[in-house]
């Protein structure tokens, strides 16, 4: 690969080419900042989920602890909606809170969020001020709230004003004392959430790494005050080496830890887990999932209303009036720690990820090209994904040799059988070389062929995608064969 542009270039059109992600609305020219995801793409980012969803709540281990920790956890799972009493914002602090700061070029009235301006040139008409930004005739910066407004129900007044949320972490602070009541959860323990999220970002780049509708896959694990540093770096080395287990390198993969000065107000500890994208500068690291000790923030804020740092504490901010500017519920959130016969407000570690920006890590990772020997022996270059195979859209495909003798019959039996345990694919269209290649480009990791010593024993060849290796294997031990192969998906 001749530089990391080249290799992102090449991603890109392997999505469009192969049916990974396509541009939202591309017959009317596009929207900036919103994708779909295509037949394999939509596979792939299934897959992401429910690796996800597998690892950190149904395939949790609720009854041992974790080597080194005080206790064993729960983890439950929740869907709460996008659109949320407006008061959630309020006293969340994101209303008041959430925004960029954007500056506009004068010259072409680009916009940019003024924290990225330092080294960027005009990405639109570079020829109208061929200098830097940061030289150029810039309007001051100003604040721009990254939330989408809506209005719920036939008004359009202040009254009916809502917003699109921009994380899925609220829906499940509002609903800590139903999860409690409904669970039977004890502390410690976690609360897991996968859905869509919504920021108007001033600038969507770089392909989905920052678009304007996302999904994210964030937890809240409730913990004791007393223990939430131990939690944190749990938390923090669990999601970090959940990502090297799918295959992303720890070359490119990194934990950073915040300095003091980068955390939030409320905020003990937040490390990021980052990944080299190839659209990035030499040395530089994008975000993948934020792990954020938010210590009792939250919680108090949607009983107390929105909270503001005063010294060392934080206090809850009031209006000219002197009550609440943005008031919590006044609901009680807090827990009756059975054990203690104490009642406390539980700290909170949040590992936040999104779903987008992981799809694209494993892209870029499993993007490789080779040279490997054709059915005839000759050596010819080829496009590959290897994707763990936990991750590959389609598990197996299957192809008849020829179009003749019996042999699609076959194929297509086996296929049916296949298909019964994971998503299996048939094709017996063109050369038996092109399909492997259209496979490979797919990050299928194993083709099966039928060829004409299959009528005779039984056997069919089984092609491993990153080797190219092919052995024959009885078409009745395909199952385990696989199975074993392919490991719990
Ligand atoms: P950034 O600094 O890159 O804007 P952030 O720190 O605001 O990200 P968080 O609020 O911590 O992001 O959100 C948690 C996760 O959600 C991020 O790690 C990222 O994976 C994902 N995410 C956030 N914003 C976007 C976006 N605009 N497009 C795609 N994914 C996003």
């Amino acid at each position: 690969m001749n530089n990391k542009q080249d290799l992102m270039d090449k991603v890109v059109s392997l999505c469009k080419r192969r049916g990974f992600i396509f541009q939202s609305s591309e017959i009317y020219g596009g929207i900036g900042g919103f994708w779909d995801y295509g037949p394999l793409g939509v596979e792939l980012k299934r897959n992401v989920k429910e690796a996800w969803w597998r690892d950190m709540v149904t395939g949790h281990d609720d009854t041992t602890p974790p080597p080194g920790m005080p206790s064993a956890y729960a983890m439950v799972g929740l869907e709460t909606t996008i659109i949320m009493h407006p008061q959630v914002w309020k006293a969340s602090g994101h209303y008041d809170l959430f925004h960029d700061m954007l500056v506009d070029c004068r010259h072409c009235k680009a916009r940019f969020r003024a924290d990225q301006l330092q080294a960027s040139q005009c990405p639109l008409k570079p020829s109208k001020h061929p200098g830097e930004h940061t030289t150029c005739d810039l309007t001051e910066p100003r604040e721009f709230n990254l939330m989408f407004k809506t209005y719920v129900g036939a008004l359009v007044d202040p009254e009916s004003e809502a917003f699109l949320r921009p994380e899925t972490a609220q829906g499940m602070f509002v609903n800590f004392k139903n999860v409690l009541a409904t669970a039977r959860v004890k502390l410690p323990f976690g609360i897991a959430q996968i859905g869509k999220s919504f920021r108007n970002e001033i600038t969507p780049r770089y392909f989905t790494f920052r678009s304007r509708e996302f999904e994210q896959m964030e937890i809240e694990f409730f913990c004791r005050p007393a223990e939430s540093p131990q939690w944190y770096a749990y938390w923090r080395d669990r999601r970090f080496q959940w990502y090297v287990s799918l295959g992303l390198s720890s070359e490119r993969l990194r934990l950073r830890e915040h300095g003091r000065e980068e955390l939030s107000h409320y905020s003990c500890g937040t490390a990021d887990i980052e990944y080299a994208f190839p659209f990035l500068p030499e040395g530089e690291f994008g975000e993948l999932e934020g792990i954020a000790h938010r210590g009792d923030f939250d919680l108090r804020s949607h009983m107390e209303g929105k909270l503001v740092r005063q010294g060392d504490e934080l206090v809850v901010e009031l209006g000219p009036d002197g009550k609440p500017r943005h008031p919590g519920s006044g609901k009680d959130l807090t827990y009756f720690d059975e054990e203690t016969q104490e009642r406390l407000i539980p700290h909170v570690i949040e590992p936040s990820a999104g779903v987008d920006r992981s799809v694209l890590a494993f892209l870029c990772e499993a993007y490789a090209e080779d040279v490997v020997p054709d059915e005839n022996g000759v050596p010819q270059p080829r496009v590959v994904l290897k994707l763990h195979p936990r991750l590959s859209p389609v598990k197996v495909a299957v192809f008849p040799l020829v179009k003749r003798d019996g042999m699609p019959e076959v194929a297509m039996d086996i296929y049916r059988e296949l298909k019964r345990h994971w998503n299996a694919f048939y094709d017996e269209k063109g050369s038996i070389g092109r399909r492997y290649r259209r496979q490979d480009e797919s990050g299928t990791p194993f083709c099966i062929t039928v060829d004409s010593q299959t009528l005779k024993d039984g056997t069919v060849t089984v092609r491993d995608r990153d080797t190219t290796f092919q052995e024959r294997v009885a078409a009745k031990e395909l199952v385990a064969f696989l199975r074993e192969k392919l490991g719990p998906l």
